[in-house]
């Protein structure tokens, strides 16, 4: 009998949440219930979701920002059939394939000048990994410097990189030589790197928890600093990348030429792992640097022609459909209706990003009354408030939107690089009606703040906390 996977999907339909309370994260499904999370959607498109009703979502988390060029993509879609139908001799491994290396000459093009050696690997954090270890082999040093609250994916090396305790508690112990300095702290990260010891230093442009920006020479000056003292400069684009913040690569905002850059996420377009690091010849000669050791680092799935065509064919779309251009004009919108709104709305920081990579962030009120329901909410649990943002947005508004991190009053806007005027006026009328909500007080913000805050508490007191404010990667 021929396997129908589209009637399946239709017989069990709305079976998720019991499935996966069954068999996958049932702490994860109970978390998504708290929060009205645990919607069913039937169907993906551009910069929308559907459920079973018909109910349109838009879509400002893109699946942690893989769905740059827009859900189902016609030409992603098109292109995978097409690898599929033409019988591609995929994962020989004995052998040289040409798709890999079609694709590592167009990603080499965009990069900075002298990166011109690409090792293909199927996800973020494996990309991470691998930028660590070709660090240690090519400088004979075994340090790696980090900052505090980056994130580099969750592997044991990309862990001991992450700049953010709750990821690591109950983990430990970490990778060895793995040193924190202080974010934008220029001296601090001198200070280690003048022992000469350290291979590698590694950096997002932009923060992914917070959407923290660097200081205008934090990094120009930390390349310097790694010139200097013999350091190879790693910077992780795996979620600036690929048009994210306005710019192929965020290093272009500050005209960086590091060692070695990490993309992944939306290079395939969405729809298939993989991940490039790109990096100077040397360096990869000083990993698979004798006969024996030329597979030395590598991994099963590495150079899948899947991930290879859909890698080409995103890369044709993002410049074909300029995208890149889009996200820099929707994001300097979104960003300057928001900021225009710090005036009017007293609990409102301010809106910060680049291109459409944006966190909003919030921040104790003036007012005596909302003082007092801001200090209640916080002594609770940090990260409430972010949270009882984003419940509305989704629930009154559909708008899919996440908290920016741990314990901070900061949301996160990760569209799709395509959405339009329309989309953002969305947004922005959405947002002004949550925030007038939660400008009353009593009034509705509050009551889910304190709903949020029981749910928070019954779990502290049991010894074991509900993850109410976990963010997403
Ligand atoms: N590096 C950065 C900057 C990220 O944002 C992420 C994931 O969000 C990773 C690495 C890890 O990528 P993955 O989840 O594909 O392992």
């Amino acid at each position: 009998m021929a396997f129908n996977l589209a009637e399946l999907l239709k017989k069990r339909q709305g079976e998720n949440y019991i499935l996966h309370d069954r068999y996958i994260n049932p702490t994860f499904t109970k978390v998504l219930k708290i929060i009205g999370f645990d919607r069913v959607y039937t169907k993906g498109e551009g910069a929308y979701l559907y459920d079973a009703q018909g109910n349109q979502y838009l879509d400002f988390i893109s699946g942690y920002g893989v769905f740059n060029l827009g859900r189902n993509h016609p030409t992603i879609n098109e292109v995978l059939k097409q690898l599929l139908d033409y019988g591609y001799p995929n994962l020989v491994k004995m052998e040289a394939p040409l798709i890999s290396g079609l694709l590592a000459e167009e990603l080499v093009k965009k990069m900075p000048t002298g990166l011109d050696c690409v090792f293909f690997a199927n996800s973020g954090t494996e990309g991470v990994e691998t930028a660590l270890k070709f660090s240690r082999a090519a400088s004979g040093r075994f340090k790696t410097v980090f900052v505090k609250g980056a994130f580099h994916g969750l592997t044991y090396g990309s862990l001991s990189v992450n700049g953010d305790e709750h990821f690591r508690e109950g983990f430990g112990p970490m990778l060895p030589g793995c040193v924190m300095v202080p974010f934008n702290d220029l001296e601090a990260l001198e200070k280690e790197l003048s022992s000469r010891d350290v291979g590698g230093f590694v950096v997002e442009p932009i923060q992914g928890k917070g959407v923290n920006l660097p200081d205008a020479n934090y990094l120009p000056e930390a390349e310097r600093l790694c010139r200097k003292y013999g350091t190879y400069f790693i910077v992780d684009e795996v979620q600036t990348g690929m048009g994210r913040t306005g710019k192929f690569l965020a290093l272009e905002h500050w005209n960086l030429n590091p060692d070695m850059v990490i993309v992944s996420k939306s290079l395939s377009g969405g729809q298939i792992p993989v991940c490039a690091v790109v990096g100077r010849k040397q360096i990869f000669l000083k990993v698979f640097n004798r006969l024996d050791r030329c597979v030395v680092h590598s991994t099963t799935f590495s150079q899948n022609a899947i991930a290879m065509a859909a890698g080409l064919a995103a890369l044709h779309v993002l410049e074909e459909e300029k995208l890149i251009e889009n996200a820099a004009k929707m994001g300097d919108l979104i960003l300057k209706e928001i900021n225009a709104r710090r005036q009017k709305f007293e609990l409102l920081r301010e809106g910060r990003g680049k291109g459409l990579m944006i966190g909003i962030a919030f921040g104790a009120p003036k007012s005596l009354k909302l003082k007092i329901a801001w200090e209640i909410l916080h002594k609770a649990d940090a990260g409430l408030f972010a949270q009882s943002i984003i419940m509305p947005l989704l629930d009154k508004h559909h708008i899919l939107t996440q908290v920016a991190g741990h314990n901070m009053d900061v949301i996160k806007l990760l569209p799709v690089l395509s959405i339009n005027e329309l989309d953002v006026r969305r947004f922005i009328t959405a947002f002004d009606d949550v925030m007038e909500a939660c400008h009353r007080f009593p009034g509705p913000m509050w009551e889910i703040g304190t709903r949020l805050a029981k749910h928070a508490l019954r779990g502290t007191s049991k010894g074991s906390r509900e993850s109410l404010t976990d963010s997403q990667l």
